[in-house]
C-alpha cells in the first residue's frame, strides 16, 4: 500500500504508534464522506499535528468493497475509500487505525438472520434509522465479526483497530428504554451461566438481576478476548484499542451530555486517564475529546478552551492526545482547530518528554467498579458516586498528586503490585469489597500503608450483599449497627482543633451517620453533637450531647487505618466548604502526600510523573480558572506561582512557556524541596526537571 514517497518510513513506525505518546484524530465518517479526497483528508489531519488517523472501515457500512454479502457496502462510495485512505495516510506519515462498528447491521443482515439481533420481551427488534442492534450472544458478533476482521486484515495494511459501542444495549440512540434482549441465544447462555431464567426487571428486586449483570460482563469480556486473539493471530503487530476488554491500549471518550446532572464535573478527562492508567497497568491510553457538544448536535463545537482543559488533564495523568470529529475536517464550526493544532504541534516537539512516563504520586484513590454496579443494594445508594467525586475534588483542589487503584486489578499478583509505591490509599465509600480485595488492602496496611475509609466501605460483599462483619480487618471498626439518615442540624465537636482544623470548633454534619462498633484499640477523634433544633432561634442551643466518634483510627502492623463513619467527601462534593476538604486531606499527612508543592493563588491541579529512562521528572499544572459551572473559556493566566519539587536537581524547563527556570536556591530546603518561580501559567504548564536519583 505504500507509494514511493513513503518507502523510507519503516512499516514498524506506522505499526508502533500505540507504544509511544500519540496524537490521534478520529474522523467518524458519514456515508458521503467516502467521496472526500482521501489525500486531502490525510493532509488535513497531518497539518493538525496528528500522527494517527482513525478512519471508518466497516461493520454497519463497509468503506471498502466487501465480499461478505451481509455487510452492507457504503452505497455512496465509488472505488475503495479505505484503500485510498491507507495509502494517503502512510504517504503523509500517519498511522491508520480502522474503526469498526460491530454493534449494528443493516436490514439485509437482519432479514437473513433476525436471530443475531436484539429482541425485547415484546418481540420487537432494537432498530434505529434502519440499523439493527446486534446481540452479543448472536451470530453477527460471535462469528460474522471475525469474518469481517479477517477480510479487512488480509486486504489492508492498517496499523490498528478501534471498536465502537461494543457490548449490550437496552435503549435506543435517542435514549428511549427498550428492555433487555431475550433472544434464544441470551436465554440459553444465561441459563448455562446461572441456572436461572432471564430477569424480568432490571433492578435488584428481581433475583436474577445480579447474575445477569455478571453475565453481561463476562460474555462481553469473553467476546472481546476472542476478537482480540483473532486479530493478533492474523496481525500481531497492530494495536487494538479497548476499554475493560482485552486490548493493547485503552481508548475512552470525553463528551458533554447536556442533560447530565449538575453540578458540573470538569474532571472527567483526568478521571478517565487515571482509571485507564490504573486499569491498564502500563498500557498507553487516551480519551477522545468530541468536537461537538452533544450527540444530537454533532456539528456544534465545544469551545477550544474546553478541549484544551480536557487535553491538559489527560497529559497530566499520562494519557495521549485524541480528538474526535464527526465527519471530515471540512466542518462549519472550526473554532477549536487552531488551538488544538497548536497543542498537537507543541506535543510533537516535546514527544520525547512524554514517553514511558510513570506517576510519582504517593497517594491513590480506590476506584470500586463493584460499588458502582451494586450500589443500589446499599443503604446509602442515594449518595450515588458523589463521595468518590468529593474526595477526587478534595485531592485536586488541595493540589495533591494522586492516582487510582482499581478494584478489578487490586488483587492482581503484579510486580510491582498495584498498591506498591503508595503511602496513602483513600477509600471513599467503597461499599462492595471482595474477600480477596480486602485481604490485599489489609496486607498493604500491615506493610506500612495508611488507609483512609469513609462511609459504608467494606460493609458489603462483591455483589452488594450486606456483610455481618466489615471486610477490612485493618479498619478500626467491626460491624455496622445502624445507619442513621437524619443528621441535618448535627455537628462534630472539634474542641482543641484535633481534626487538623484549629479554627473550626464545630464541623457541620449532614445526611448519614453510621453507628458502628469500634475496634477495642481504636483511637477516637471528634464527638458527635446530634441533630440540633435550628428554629425558632430561641431554641437553637444544644440540649443533648454524645461521645460518638467522627474519626476512628488504629495501627495495623506497620501501617494505620482510619475510618470516618459519615461522608465528609460527599459533603465536600455538595458544599465545597474548605474545612471539609482540609479534614479529608489533613488525614493524609503533608509529608507523604506532596512530592511537589505549588504556592500561590489559583485553581490548579498538580501531578508528578517520572521518565525512568532519563531520570527526568515532569510536573504538570492544570489551570481551571477558565471553567465556571459548565462554561469553559480562556483561563486567566496565573502569575507568581512557586513550585517546590522534592528530589529535583538543577534547572527546570517550562515546556509550554519555553523558558529555563533556575532554582531559587541551589540547595533544597529543610523539607527537601527545590524551589522555582514559574512564569505566567496559561491553560497548563509542563515542567521538566532532572532528578537526583
Ligand atoms: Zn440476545
Amino acid at each position: 500500500m505504500q507509494d514511493k514517497n513513503t518507502r523510507h518510513i519503516a512499516s514498524s513506525h506506522f505499526k508502533d504508534w500505540w507504544k509511544r505518546p500519540y496524537r490521534m484524530v478520529q474522523t467518524n465518517l458519514r456515508m458521503p464522506d467516502a467521496q472526500y479526497d482521501q489525500r486531502l483528508l490525510a493532509r488535513e489531519v497531518r497539518e493538525m499535528g496528528a500522527d494517527v488517523l482513525l478512519y471508518n472501515m466497516g461493520g454497519i457500512y463497509a468503506f471498502y468493497p466487501t465480499a461478505l454479502p451481509l455487510q452492507a457496502e457504503n452505497p455512496m462510495m465509488a472505488g475503495d475509500a479505505l484503500g485510498a485512505a491507507v495509502e494517503a495516510a502512510h504517504a503523509e506519515g500517519l498511522s491508520l487505525v480502522g474503526r469498526l462498528d460491530l454493534s449494528k447491521a443493516t436490514r439485509k443482515a437482519y432479514e437473513a438472520h433476525p436471530d443475531w439481533f436484539v429482541h425485547n420481551v415484546r418481540g420487537q427488534a432494537l432498530s434505529y434509522n434502519g440499523t439493527y442492534q446486534a446481540c452479543v450472544n448472536g451470530g453477527w458478533y460471535q462469528d460474522h465479526a471475525l469474518d469481517i476482521i479477517s477480510e479487512l486484515l488480509r486486504g489492508y495494511d492498517i496499523d490498528g483497530i478501534f471498536f465502537n459501542m461494543f457490548g449490550y444495549m437496552n435503549h435506543t440512540y435517542s435514549g428511549d428504554y427498550f428492555g433487555i434482549c431475550v433472544c434464544d441465544n441470551c436465554r440459553a447462555r444465561f441459563r448455562a451461566f446461572s441456572g436461572r431464567e432471564l430477569p424480568e426487571r432490571e433492578d435488584f428486586s428481581d433475583p436474577a438481576y445480579a447474575d445477569y449483570l455478571k453475565f453481561q460482563d463476562r460474555s462481553a469480556m469473553d467476546l472481546s478476548a476472542r476478537i482480540y486473539d483473532h486479530i493478533k493471530q492474523l496481525k500481531p503487530e497492530i494495536g487494538v484499542t479497548g476499554g475493560r476488554g482485552k486490548s493493547d491500549l485503552i481508548r475512552l471518550e470525553i463528551q458533554r451530555f447536556i442533560f447530565r446532572e449538575p453540578p458540573e464535573w470538569p474532571y472527567q478527562p483526568g478521571e478517565q486517564a487515571r482509571w485507564a492508567r490504573a486499569f491498564g497497568q502500563g498500557k498507553n491510553a487516551s480519551s477522545t475529546s468530541t468536537n461537538f457538544v452533544d450527540y444530537p448536535w454533532r456539528f456544534a463545537a465545544e469551545t477550544p478552551d474546553c478541549h484544551i482543559l480536557r487535553f491538559a488533564q489527560q497529559l497530566a495523568s499520562g494519557a495521549s492526545l485524541d480528538y474526535y470529529l464527526l465527519g471530515t475536517p471540512d466542518q462549519a464550526d472550526q473554532k477549536a482547530f487552531g488551538p488544538i493544532t497548536e497543542l498537537f504541534e507543541w506535543h510533537r516537539k516535546h514527544e520525547g518528554c512524554y514517553s514511558g512516563l510513570r506517576s510519582r504520586a504517593r497517594v491513590a484513590m480506590y476506584h470500586s467498579r463493584k460499588t458502582g454496579k451494586f450500589r443500589a443494594r446499599t443503604r446509602t445508594a442515594d449518595l450515588k458516586g458523589h463521595p468518590f467525586r468529593g474526595a477526587y475534588r478534595a485531592l485536586i483542589e488541595d493540589r495533591i498528586p494522586f492516582d487510582f487503584v482499581c478494584d478489578e486489578t487490586a488483587a492482581d499478583d503484579g510486580n510491582p503490585g498495584p498498591l506498591e509505591g503508595y503511602d496513602v490509599l483513600l477509600v471513599s465509600n467503597a461499599a462492595c469489597l471482595s474477600d480477596d480485595e480486602a485481604r490485599r488492602l489489609d496486607d498493604w496496611v500491615a506493610a506500612g500503608g495508611t488507609l483512609i475509609a469513609t462511609g459504608e466501605t467494606g460493609f458489603y460483599d462483591e455483589e452488594g450483599r450486606p456483610r455481618a462483619l466489615q471486610a477490612l480487618s485493618s479498619l478500626p471498626v467491626r460491624q455496622l449497627n445502624l445507619v442513621r439518615p437524619d443528621m441535618r442540624g448535627a455537628y462534630f465537636r472539634n474542641e482543641g482543633g484535633e481534626a487538623g482544623l484549629p479554627d473550626a470548633g464545630l464541623i457541620m454534619l449532614d445526611g448519614y451517620y453510621l453507628h458502628c462498633e469500634p475496634a477495642e484499640d481504636a483511637e477516637r477523634v471528634l464527638a458527635l453533637l446530634p441533630p440540633q433544633r435550628f428554629g425558632p432561634p430561641e431554641l437553637c442551643y444544644p440540649d443533648v450531647d454524645s461521645d460518638l466518634p467522627g474519626i476512628l483510627s488504629r495501627r495495623h502492623g506497620q501501617g494505620r487505618a482510619i475510618y470516618l463513619p459519615w461522608f465528609p467527601d460527599w459533603q465536600y462534593y455538595r458544599d465545597s466548604l474548605p474545612d471539609m476538604r482540609r479534614l479529608v486531606t489533613g488525614l493524609i499527612g503533608d509529608a507523604v502526600a506532596r512530592p511537589v508543592v505549588v504556592r500561590g493563588a489559583g485553581a490548579v491541579e498538580v501531578t508528578l510523573q517520572k521518565q525512568p529512562e532519563t531520570g527526568r521528572l515532569l510536573v504538570h499544572l492544570v489551570n481551571y480558572s477558565g471553567q465556571r459551572n459548565n462554561l469553559y473559556e480562556k483561563p486567566a493566566e496565573l502569575h507568581g506561582l512557586l513550585l517546590g519539587v522534592r528530589g529535583a536537581a538543577g534547572d527546570a524547563k517550562a515546556l509550554r512557556e519555553g523558558s529555563v527556570l533556575q532554582p531559587l536556591s541551589p540547595q533544597a530546603d529543610e523539607d527537601g524541596y527545590l524551589w522555582y518561580r514559574l512564569g505566567p501559567v496559561g491553560a497548563f504548564e509542563a515542567v521538566s526537571i532532572a532528578s537526583q536519583s
